[in-house]
């Protein structure tokens, strides 16, 4: 397993991190005899980072992670957990701080990092910088000795991201990057310039990323490797990147992505640059048909035109029909969250939205004949999952 210096901590991190939100359960709540397994298997692999949040499982993946560690030494340990700051109620530092104490004994242990969960600059501004807010609450859990560093996971604009970096007040980051979602590299490449630990939420795009045939094989057939491979090496050539954590709820992901993670070094400058070449090729073949300039937008009846093209450069190109037809499915209503895309709410309708009125037509630098390309996004998407 390789492993990287976790920012300024002084800890060495396994490039893979255990993501727990997938554990197994039921009805949403995990169930800590059956996810022990994965993460003890996780954790012989060489793997020292996990991942959990105070939310997550309906509160159980704190107590199944907790459960899954003991025996482990946890020293050796880097054990990271999230709590919500989104609302004011949320934000105040006695909220917090229950919340805090709540995650401690579910976890039976002391906390490495806490992460402020989904945090949004205009929340950091106008509301956790205020006295007996969360962030004195976490400072003072630090002189307490309960967490080690504090830092955010954030689905915010990478702007926004980079504002929170700047603030200095965050040991280590988490947020979402893969080959489909690239939006946060400045942020990343600013995180590492500034000393702070990137750990990456989304490596594989869902956890689900593969090509009809589940395997990428170039064009003299002298490289072939799985998908989800492909994706996770795609962050770790990210040099600003330390951990990619993968929600795993199979044995075989925990082996595979392991694996993968030790194998990293052993890719020459060859295979490396065949990886790459399999992906550029990918991406070219999906700006052809769109690059996502949005210059065809606003849509007088709000289509999203974009966005409804981007979920079919998943099917066509991609060969991620289920997630495609499943985003698609949540283009328009209320709150709709894409978990695969980073950014948050995505806005705009569906392409069955558009009345073919053509005022978009010229706006569009490749010519996309846009209303026909939307019919054809509508018959293609619109078919249940
Ligand atoms: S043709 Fe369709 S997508 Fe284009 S502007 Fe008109 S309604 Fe919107
Ligand atoms: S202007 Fe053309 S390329 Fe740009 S987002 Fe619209 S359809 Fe895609």
């Amino acid at each position: 397993m390789q492993t990287k210096l976790y920012g300024q901590t002084g800890f060495r991190a396994s490039i893979l991190g255990f993501g727990a939100m997938r554990l197994p359960g039921d009805d949403g709540k995990t169930d800590p005899e059956r996810s022990a397994p994965l993460v003890r298997r996780g954790l012989d692999l060489g793997i020292n980072y996990i991942d959990t949040a105070h939310g997550y499982g309906k509160g159980n993946n704190e107590v199944a992670v907790g459960y899954a560690i003991q025996g482990y030494d946890r020293s050796k340990l880097f054990l990271v957990t999230k709590i919500p700051v989104g609302s004011e109620e949320d934000a105040q530092g006695s909220t917090w701080r229950r919340k805090l104490d709540l995650s401690l004994e579910r976890l039976g242990t002391t906390i490495d990092m806490i992460l402020f969960h989904g945090l949004r600059w205009n929340v950091y501004e106008t509301l956790l910088t205020r006295p007996n807010m969360a962030l004195e609450a976490a400072r003072k859990a630090q002189a307490e000795g309960l967490v080690r560093y504090v830092g955010f996971s954030s689905h915010d604009s990478a702007e926004n991201i980079t504002k929170l970096v700047e603030t200095g007040e965050f040991a280590g980051m988490l947020v979402q990057y893969n080959y489909l979602d690239r939006h946060t590299e400045p942020a990343i490449a600013r995180a590492a310039a500034r000393g702070m630990g990137v750990s990456i939420m989304g490596p594989v795009a869902g956890g689900r990323l593969a090509l009809p045939q589940g395997t990428l094989v170039d064009t003299e057939g002298a490289l072939e490797v799985k998908t989800p491979e492909v994706a996770l090496r795609f962050v770790w050539n990210n040099p600003a990147v330390t951990v990619a954590c993968s929600g795993m709820n199979t044995m075989e992901q925990v082996e595979e992505n392991a694996a993968a993670a030790s194998r990293l070094d052993s890719l020459d400058d060859q295979e490396r640059a065949a990886v790459h070449a399999l992906m550029e090729k990918n991406q070219k073949l999906a700006d052809l048909y769109c690059t996502g300039c949005e210059y065809c937008m606003p849509c007088p009846n709000n289509v999203n035109i974009a966005e409804n093209f981007r979920y079919m450069n998943w099917f066509r190109v991609w060969g991620m029909e289920d997630q495609a037809r499943e985003a698609y499915a949540r283009l328009g209503k209320d709150g709709n969250w894409v978990p695969w895309v980073g950014g948050g709410i995505i806005h705009g309708l569906k392409a069955d939205a558009c009345t073919e009125c053509g005022e978009c037509l010229s706006k569009c630098p490749q010519d996309i004949p846009i209303p026909d390309q939307l019919k054809d996004v509508a018959d293609t998407l619109g078919q249940p999952v």
